[in-house]
């Protein structure tokens, strides 16, 4: 059997399996959570306002409005029944298919794989989870990359910030990876906000958290040099037989 013939791990498979890996050096727990939710986990129970434009059926796909299922729009719609189940402290991180109704193009389809994480313990803050990352994103890319924070808003967290890290293709000199900036946007993450800790039946006044996710599709396109993202789900042999 020739090489061309034998069989190879998708892309995707492999960042899974590296992400996976790296969190469970770091002591993370591997969590699975069902595609089909409920409204309350997807939405209500992580502080997404009733009249939130993300639950409207442009952005969700509902498979029954009346009983409030749903395909999970991100994997944090396992974060409260995970904290109900398991209590503080705790250091999750749980990786899978998310769905958004929305037109597919080179960077957008309606399905993409996610990789959440959550840690609840004693003073945990943002200089945790920027020390967990930079350890992260270093294995991942094989490569020491600096980390900046800026403030963004997600509901679940307060406050929020997206995370960039600098180029690791040119050292922040500018190249077409990083669109010459420098930096390249890689995640949203943030402290979580109280009451998201008293849905999952933690005492916010003893315990805090830190949330972060990231879209696995994207850190393979970085890490692989993939331009479009529909390649992934295109079956095409001439992708995987690289790997
Ligand atoms: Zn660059």
């Amino acid at each position: 059997m020739n090489q061309e013939n034998k069989g190879h791990l998708h892309p995707l498979t492999l960042i899974i399996s590296d992400v996976s890996r790296i969190f469970s050096e770091l002591g993370f727990d591997i969590a699975i959570g069902p595609e089909i939710e409920t409204e309350y986990n997807n939405f209500d129970a992580l502080n997404v306002a009733k009249d939130h434009p993300a639950r409207d059926m442009q952005d969700t796909f509902w498979l029954s409005k009346e009983n409030g299922l749903l395909l999970r729009t991100h994997i944090s719609a396992l974060q409260v029944p995970y904290m109900k189940k398991n209590g503080a402290p705790l250091k999750m991180i749980s990786s899978g298919k998310v769905y958004r109704n929305e037109a597919t193009d080179a960077t957008h389809e309606a399905h993409y794989h996610y990789t959440e994480g959550l840690v609840v313990g004693k003073d945990i803050s943002l200089a945790d989870l920027k020390g967990t990352l930079n350890l992260f994103f270093n294995k991942l890319f094989g490569k020491d990359v600096e980390i900046r924070f800026r403030p963004s808003f997600f509901p679940f967290v307060e406050p929020g910030v997206e995370i960039d890290i600098s180029c690791f293709k040119c050292d922040k000199k500018g190249c077409n990876v990083c669109k010459q900036s420098g930096w390249i946007e890689v995640m949203g993450a943030g402290v979580v906000h109280p009451s998201v800790l008293e849905h999952g039946g933690i005492n916010p006044n003893d315990w805090t958290g830190i949330a972060f996710g990231t879209g696995i599709d994207r850190l393979a396109m970085l890490k692989y040099g993939i331009d479009d993202i529909r390649l992934f789900y295109s079956g095409d042999l001439r992708l995987t037989n690289q790997f």
